[in-house]
């Protein structure tokens, strides 16, 4: 993936060289961005819509790191090193086949800009605190934690049945935590500016994966355990692909839904 593009950045300084003898103008190759993709919007999941058409193979197109949720709001999705992995309300883990759907999937290809250690045990309280002292409030940025942990609470939910309800009503009934010890292992998400609220989960949004994939979810809270390594990738723009999905086509997306995520999130910020 990384070949072509380089031959086509040559190709265009040479052109760029050609063309600027003939001009005045200089013109420069445009920067490598990083993108974070999007497939429909965060409202769309509270407002019920648990089905969509994005499928994996889809998703890994647009990254090898990220999260999201299947069709039927069927557990956790996690993305990491190109291979999505799916976190059910039992707590197993599989990788889920590539013809497998989703209506909410966010994706990036992972490079990170800036690496830092956490040497004393923290929460993901402190964590927060902490990437709010480091990063720029209305910047976007993606967020790798590795590590061991004393103790770190995920969570999954059963999937939902026809007619679906609202997200937080479904969780309220349905959500499975899964308090873990002696976690090891890496979790993957976004740091998010509250701009993006009504399309994304603002603050801090991570799905985690034990070492030995045997356990993870979307992470609740944690305690770490020696050193932690967080790993940040500064992203330049959003992509956001528009569901055209019947649910979606038909759900009212008028009012705002901050109060109904704050409480299935967890994620004050
Ligand atoms: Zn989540």
């Amino acid at each position: 993936m990384h070949h072509t593009p380089l031959v086509i950045l040559i190709a265009s300084v040479l052109a760029s060289g050609c063309a600027a003898s003939h001009s005045n103008d200089v013109a420069v190759p445009p920067p490598r961005r990083a993108v974070l993709y999007q497939y429909s919007v965060i409202d769309g999941l509270l407002a019920g819509v648990y089905d969509g058409d994005l499928t994996m193979a889809e998703l890994k197109q647009h990254g090898d790191f990220g999260l999201g949720t299947f069709n039927a709001l069927d557990g956790e999705l996690v993305l990491l090193d190109g291979v999505s992995y799916q976190i059910r309300a039992d707590g197993s883990v599989r990788v889920a086949p590539d013809g497998e759907r989703s209506p909410l999937g966010f994706a990036t290809f992972f490079a990170p800009t800036q690496t830092f250690t956490l040497d004393a045990a923290v929460t993901l309280a402190d964590l927060q605190a902490e990437l709010a002292r480091r990063l720029h409030p209305n910047a976007a940025y993606a967020i790798e934690l590795r590590g061991r942990f004393a103790n770190l609470t995920a969570r999954s939910e059963d999937p939902g049945t026809r007619p679906y309800p609202e997200m937080a009503a479904h969780m309220a009934a349905h959500e499975h935590r899964f308090p873990l010890t002696n976690f090891e292992g890496v979790a993957a998400g976004f740091w998010l500016p509250p701009y993006l609220g009504r399309v994304n989960v603002p603050g801090l949004h991570l799905h985690c994966l034990s070492s030995d994939h045997r356990a993870g979810g979307h992470l609740l809270e944690f305690l770490s355990a020696g050193r932690l390594t967080i790993r940040v990738m500064e992203l330049d723009v959003v992509e956001l692909a528009i569901s055209k999905h019947p649910d979606f086509q038909a759900v009212d997306l008028a009012h705002d839904r901050k109060r109904s995520l704050e409480q299935i999130e967890h994620t004050p910020r």
